[in-house]
Parts: C-alpha cells; sequence; structure tokens
C-alpha cells in the first residue's frame, strides 16, 4: 500500500469546510495515485451515484454500488467531506471498471481473451499487473495441490449456469485433460504466457474480485481514508470499524435467503464467501455450480459454503474456492496450518464448521 503523503494528509484534515482548492488538490492526487480522472459534473458528483448515509461524529457515511465485473460493487466510507467523499468512491469504481477490461473473459479486447485466443501458438505478452496476478495464482495452485488452478476454465468454459447447459462425456473428457496449470509457460523477462497445448483456457474468477477489492482498499487507504469497506460480490475488505463499532458481517445460509448461519463483528480484515447457490442449475437432483474441481472438471459437492477471513481480500478470494474444492476435512486442515486465516464452512449436510482460532475464540467467549 501506498503512503501518503505528509502534506495531503494535512490536507484532508481541513474539515468540515473544504476550500475548492483543496478539492482539487484532491481531485489531483487521486488522479496521481490511480492514474484514474474522476468523474465530476459542474464541480458536483451526482447524487445518484454517491449515497448519503448515517451521520457519525462530524461526519457521514457515503456509500455507491454499481454492477461492475458481473457482480455488484459496492464501496462505503466516512469522512467529513462529501466531495472528497464521493471522488474517492468514484476512484474505486473507475479502478474495478478498468480492471474488468483488462482480465474479463466476457470482453473480446481484454488480455486475457487475447490470451485465451492466441497463447496455444505462441506466447502472448500480458503486461505486469496480469503476469503477476496469474504468478499468485499459481503459487495457490501449488499451496493447495491443485484445488485451486485458473485452467479449470478448459472445461468451465463449457458450462453456462443461466442457460442451464454442461458439456457432454466426450468434451468433457478433453477438457478435463487441459486442465493442469502445468500447462501454462510463463516468461518473467518478456512478461509473456503461452499454453502448452490446444484446448487450454484461464479464467481469473476465483482471485480477480478479491484482487480488486484489494486494489480499491489501497486507492482510498493512498487517499487518507481509514474507515471503508469495499465489497464485490462474495469479496469484501474492511478498514478501520465504524466510528468505534465492528462492522457486522453475516454469513447466509446456503439454503435459504433470508437466514445467516453466523454473524462476525469484524475490522481491518478481509472476508470472502465461496457459495454453490450463486450461480447454479439443476438437472435430475444434481446441482451444477461454478466452483469446478479441476480433477473431474464437474461441480465441486461436498461443500455449500466456504467463508475466509485474513488480511486480503486476492488471499481470502483464492483460498474460498480452495477450500471448496478440498471440502472440510482437507481445506480445514490447509487453513489451521496457515498463519493469519479463518474459516468457516458449511457442508452438504448443513453442518457448520469453523477453523481451530475461531473454535478457540467462541469457545473463550
Ligand atoms: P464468486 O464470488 O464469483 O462466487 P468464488 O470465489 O466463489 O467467486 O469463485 C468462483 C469462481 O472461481 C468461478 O466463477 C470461476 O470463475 C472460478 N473457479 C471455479 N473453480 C475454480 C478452481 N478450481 N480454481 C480456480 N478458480 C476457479
Ligand atoms: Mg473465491
Amino acid at each position: 500500500m501506498q503512503n501518503l503523503s505528509p502534506v495531503f494528509f494535512a490536507l484532508l484534515m481541513l474539515a468540515p469546510a473544504v476550500s475548492a482548492e483543496v478539492q482539487s488538490a484532491f481531485q489531483q492526487k487521486v488522479m496521481q495515485k490511480t492514474g484514474l480522472s474522476v468523474k465530476q459534473d459542474a464541480g458536483t458528483v451526482s447524487s445518484s451515484d454517491c449515497q448519503q448515509g448515517a451521520q457519525a461524529d462530524e461526519g457521514y457515511w457515503w456509500s455507491d454500488h454499481q454492477a461492475i465485473m458481473g457482480t455488484d460493487i459496492t464501496v462505503e466510507l466516512w469522512h467529513q467531506d462529501k466531495r472528497l467523499a464521493c471522488s474517492a468512491i468514484a476512484a474505486v469504481m473507475a479502478e474495478m471498471k478498468r480492471i474488468d477490461r483488462v482480465m474479463s473473459p466476457y470482453i473480446e479486447t481484454s488480455v486475457l481473451s487475447q490470451l485465451n485466443r492466441k497463447g496455444a501458438y505462441r506466447p502472448v505478452f500480458v503486461g505486469r499487473e496480469l503476469f503477476a496476478l496469474i504468478e499468485q495464482s499459481l503459487e495457490f495452485s501449488r499451496s493447495t495441490g491443485g484445488a485451486f488452478d485458473i485452467t479449470y476454465a478448459s472445461a468451465g468454459r463449457h458450462y453456462s449456469y443461466r442457460d442451464g447447459l454442461k458439456p457432454d462425456g466426450d468434451t468433457l473428457a478433453a477438457a478435463v485433460d487441459a486442465i493442469d496449470y502445468h500447462n501454462l509457460i510463463l516468461d518473467v523477462k518478456a512478461q509473456t504466457i503461452a499454453f502448452s497445448k490446444a484446448g487450454v483456457s484461464v479464467d481469473l474468477g476465483g482471485i480477480g474480485k478479491g484482487y480488486a477489492v484489494d486494489r480499491g482498499i489501497g486507492i482510498l487507504a493512498s487517499l487518507g481514508i481509514t474507515q471503508a469497506m469495499v465489497g464485490a460480490g462474495g469479496d469484501s475488505r474492511i478498514i478501520g470499524d465504524r466510528r468505534g463499532q465492528p462492522w457486522v458481517v453475516g454469513i447466509k445460509n446456503p439454503r435459504s435467503k433470508q437466514d445467516n448461519v453466523a454473524v462476525l463483528p469484524l475490522m481491518d480484515i478481509s472476508v470472502s464467501t465461496s457459495g454453490d447457490y450463486e450461480r447454479f442449475f439443476e438437472e435430475k437432483g444434481v446441482r451444477y455450480h461454478h466452483i469446478i474441481d479441476p480433477q473431474t472438471g464437474d461441480s465441486a459437492r461436498s461443500v455449500r459454503s466456504v467463508t475466509i477471513l485474513g488480511a486480503h481480500a486476492a488471499t481470502t478470494d483464492a483460498l474460498s474456492t480452495s477450500v471448496f474444492v478440498l471440502g472440510v476435512k482437507k481445506g480445514l486442515a490447509l487453513i489451521n496450518s496457515m498463519e493469519g486465516f479463518d474459516a468457516i464452512l458449511v457442508d452438504g449436510e448443513g453442518q457448520m464448521f469453523v477453523s481451530d482460532s475461531l473454535l478457540q475464540m467462541s469457545a473463550a467467549r
């Protein structure tokens, strides 16, 4: 995370009446820090984009949510000044859109789509950001014994959960043959990636939203915001608290829209949930959903939901998908072996399991 310049910090402290110069300094800072321009219309940020929430102390909570990356992006933060708050939120939204343009498999011109089209024929230059995220994905593949594997998409691309479509036996068999993170050939110096065979496809759906959340939080922190939440579907990260109170995050009951299986008071943390209820269809009593076991190319079915708590959202995102594939026993063993992480799982029978340190915490209460 970048450090805030002392000068800028001083500017932000000038509240609540912030001068036009300070506001424009803030806009410039957003642009310098993020490379993004913040939407402006004649000096006001439109209220439909940025909502004023509850008053707390000498400031307010501000929020916006937008549909980006095929999910609901939410940004909520506390600040004394509307203009500054709304500029910061707009900068996060712009960053989400930028990441989507690079990494979406649904946007033909994205770097990821180009890699998928050409990677079997020649090395494709992907740039520093995508290269690093794919490298990080491969680290998760290694540390999870292959449960996390972005080449899952070799099979995953043959499913449409919205249209209720799945591959036939032959298509699936050929696709499973292409799933293996070892099929990715990385050239660090050239920042290119190639596929070792035809039929390989990659998708960053298991880590990309978490990465985007981390980037969003990084932007807010670099702008001096100390109390905020950025969420992208099932992946959220919180900095600070809610003015003296913890954030309260509910973990959904995977088989009920209204109920929670747990409610967690949280601060300064990332939380990611992977569930079999987000995108799925049922055929002959079998649920086909978007988390794929790389061994079979079919949905992983031993658990219904996995929530991971940890410092960074890219990590909790990748681990929630990984633990979903690994199941209760191996998944909990993995999380218990890692410092600074916790897990809450709901298995196929609806029974809840938690990691050792959460168990100790709840026993101590
Ligand atoms: P979401 O927030 O989209 O529900 P999850 O964290 O639950 O995301 O991850 C599911 C997504 O991860 C899928 O939509 C897919 O893009 C990707 N994915 C599915 N199976 C795997 C796997 N075994 N390894 C890595 N990524 C996967
Ligand atoms: Mg995940």
